[in-house]
């Protein structure tokens, strides 16, 4: 008796453990591609039911997520949302580049917690396997959040684009800047001694480097124009609707050890994917990932390498962290090439003082700037 409740107890115990949390969902519309992100409590499993072919221009295809559940609001007002858009249409994107104007249905997202054929999300997709191609990877963030990405590729603009994939257009003549400004609103980001915001720093060094591009000659966006919040699937969708060259994030810090300090700059690396329909195989999606993937891995070499040189004229002592690759949540849902530098640590004492300064700011806004030019120099 005592076996079967102890039994029992541990049974309940492994249901609980295995349910897996959603606890956030994004949709990064793009020009090129479309990403659905989800970050799950744990690393999601993913069962793929295979591509069912119902026409010529329709197939469909579900993945099973087992043991999930959507567990925040946001996330579920997130679904609701997709859910209900319906058919998503695209005003071909890039029309203006690549004068394209038709709109055309390409494909159809469905999420729902479900019991058959399992316990789960489902996620379907119903799509136009001419136009649309699928693949999907899963990761872990770079806060170590685990998730999976599901990927619409345009093969269209795919094939349009083709020939742009082995160097960066436009570069040349009126590149296109966004500068993110991370956080803000209700969403303070990292918030460190004296109660100096990630959000306030973020904003401030994005304007000034978005300023002195645009006394250089960029043409440059930035995501917010004051303290509010903005969702990163709308900043992303804002960048890509926009034709965006380059998008760079800005933010700052925090870690529980209150002497880590220094600079680091990410771009995105994504685990090789896979691909759910190669009926119709395509290569181009994937020579366009590795392309943009090259690119970012170059500017960010060259934003983290002029902001710390500048930095380093009269803070000679502010730590190297380096380039590194992660998955982060707004990098996942860009088509360009994309960077996110982290200027300094709010947990730290010194720095926050630091990145709370004009002088400070106008030093790391200035290095960024430069990096940016020098890598646009490259292929002017
Ligand atoms: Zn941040």
């Amino acid at each position: 008796m005592r076996y079967c409740t102890l039994l029992l107890l541990l049974m309940c115990a492994t249901a609980h453990a295995q349910l897996n949390k959603l606890n956030r969902f994004f949709y990064h519309r793009g020009a090129i591609t479309d990403n659905i992100g989800c970050y799950f409590a744990e690393r999601p499993v993913v069962n793929l039911i295979p591509v069912r072919k119902v026409a010529e221009n329709q197939a469909v295809v579900k993945f099973m997520i087992p043991k999930a559940k959507v567990s925040s609001a946001e996330a579920r007002a997130a679904i609701d949302r997709i859910n209900k858009e319906g058919r998503i249409t695209h005003n071909a994107p890039g029309s203006q580049q690549l004068n394209q104007t038709q709109v055309t249905p390409w494909y159809k997202i469905q999420v729902a917690e479900v019991t058959t054929p399992i316990d789960g999300i489902m996620f379907q997709f119903s799509f136009d396997p001419r136009k649309v191609r699928i693949t999907y990877a899963t990761f872990n963030s770079i806060q170590q959040q685990p998730g999976v990405v599901f990927q619409l590729h345009h093969l269209d603009v795919l094939e349009q684009l083709k020939d742009h994939n082995s160097a960066p257009h436009r570069l040349a003549k009126g590149t296109r800047i966004v500068i993110d400004q991370g956080h803000g609103g209700e969403d303070s980001g990292a918030v460190g001694h004296f109660n100096i915001r990630e959000k306030d720093i973020a904003y401030q060094v994005g304007a000034k480097v978005a300023q002195h591009l645009q006394h250089a000659g960029f043409t440059v966006a930035t995501t917010r124009a004051h303290d509010v919040f903005v969702p990163l699937d709308e900043r992303t969708t804002f960048a890509n609707e926009w034709g965006a060259d380059l998008f760079v994030s800005i933010h700052a810090n925090s870690s529980p050890r209150p002497t880590t300090a220094g600079i680091e700059t990410y771009f995105l690396n994504l685990p090789a994917t896979v691909d759910v329909y190669t009926a119709n195989h395509h290569n181009m999606s994937q020579q366009r990932q590795t392309w943009r993937d090259e690119q970012s891995a170059i500017l960010a070499q060259n934003v983290h390498q002029l902001t710390l040189n500048s930095i380093h004229r009269n803070y000679p002592n502010v730590p190297d962290l380096k380039v590194k690759k992660a998955i982060s949540q707004v990098l996942l849902g860009t088509n360009m090439p994309s960077v996110l530098i982290e200027l300094g640590f709010l947990s730290n004492e010194q720095e926050a003082i630091r990145l709370n300064t004009t002088t400070y700011q106008d030093t790391l806004a200035r290095g960024i700037c430069d990096g940016i030019t020098q890598y646009c120099a490259k292929y002017a």
